[in-house]
């Protein structure tokens, strides 16, 4: 007889089942020095009325990204219980420890929540997170959207993304709902060359056959007003496309979404030494294969000249890295190519 699929230890203080909109924590018991007894208070809202889909909304799984953060805040208080049809869960800070520190990762296990999917309910804090998400919230959604930026070490072109699914009708399902959060730029990436791998919150619930998307909505650890504003939107958006909200609550995005493609080694740029990383290319630069992308300067041997990166793919400037502190395996610039939607 195989074993019982062990049970998450989290406890939510709100009834997902309830009518209405109930706000508090889910409790993640960690006996400390400090507090033995104690529980890390993971901020959650539940907005509910009657039947329908539920939307699932994440920001904070890497704890230096707040475009989310502050979309979902604000939406926490703005959506009005009698306006809609079905459910909203609102997760603001995913990863609450990480959210908290302001970091991409965990104080507490050093994990990456958004790389240990499906998680663990016996693990370290992180992992439990990640298994009580997978678990417990993924389920009782029908759509998924965790919201991204780049984090302290990277900035983005404003944008949404999803790793496309095997499933045709899932993808096509994916590709609509994009239209509807309507960024200006969304990319569509493989799932194995995806970042994370099958390892992230969008593929947890793409396993549970769930429309999954994601976004990058700017990043340098600070909030991104233009990405701010395509979240708030978007995700509003995206709830009259489910018939969450009523459709008087659409708002036009001023273009539709270009769709591009991410996909393999070539469309990232590495740092191939040690040094001072010079990038030579701004942020939604369209370059072609050959376009110097940066220099990588030698200051420790200021008599060796500079080593001069070029791009290996032809695209749009997507994503930069933000220090200029560079170690060689870094990643300098990452590019996104048009795709054709059939
Ligand atoms: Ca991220």
């Amino acid at each position: 007889m195989a074993d019982a699929p062990r049970k998450s230890r989290l406890v939510s203080e709100v009834d997902f089942n309830k009518d209405g909109k109930q706000t508090g924590f889910i409790r993640l018991f960690h006996s400390t020095h400090d507090s033995a007894y104690g529980f890390l208070p993971i901020p959650i809202v539940v907005v509910k009325n009657g039947e329908g889909p539920t939307a699932l909304f994440t920001s904070g799984n890497h704890g230096d990204e707040y475009e989310g953060q502050v979309a979902l805040t604000n939406l926490a208080k703005s959506l009005d219980p009698a306006r809609i049809k079905g459910r909203v869960i609102l997760l603001t800070m995913a990863n609450y420890p990480a959210a908290l520190a302001g970091r991409r990762v965990s104080p507490i296990d050093d994990l990456n929540l958004n790389r240990i999917f499906p998680g663990d309910p016996d693990g370290t804090v992180t992992r439990q997170i990640a298994h009580y998400i997978d678990s417990e919230l993924i389920p009782l959604a029908d759509f998924v959207m965790d919201l991204h930026s780049g984090g302290s070490s990277l900035n983005y072109v404003p944008c949404a993304l999803a790793t496309q699914s095997n499933d045709p009708a899932l993808f096509q399902k994916q590709l609509a709902a994009l239209r509807a959060f309507g960024a200006p730029f969304t990319y569509i990436q493989g799932g194995a060359q995806g970042q994370g791998g099958n390892q992230t919150l969008g593929s947890g619930a793409e396993r549970r056959g769930k429309i999954a998307l994601g976004s990058e909505l700017g990043g340098c650890g600070t909030v991104n007003p233009a990405g701010l504003a395509i979240a708030e939107r978007g995700v509003r958006n995206v709830l009259v496309h489910l018939g969450i909200l009523p459709q008087s609550d659409w708002v036009e995005p001023p273009s539709p979404t270009r769709f591009l493609d991410v996909r393999g080694q070539d469309y990232y740029v590495y740092a191939p030494e040690n040094g001072v990383f010079e990038p030579l290319v701004a942020l939604g630069d369209t370059v072609a294969i050959g376009t110097p992308a940066a220099r990588i300067h030698f200051t420790e041997t200021p008599w060796l000249p500079p080593v001069e990166i070029t791009f290996k793919a032809a695209g749009i400037v997507m994503c930069q890295r933000i220090p200029a502190r560079t170690k060689r395996g870094d990643c300098l610039f990452h590019l996104a190519s048009d795709l054709k939607i059939a």
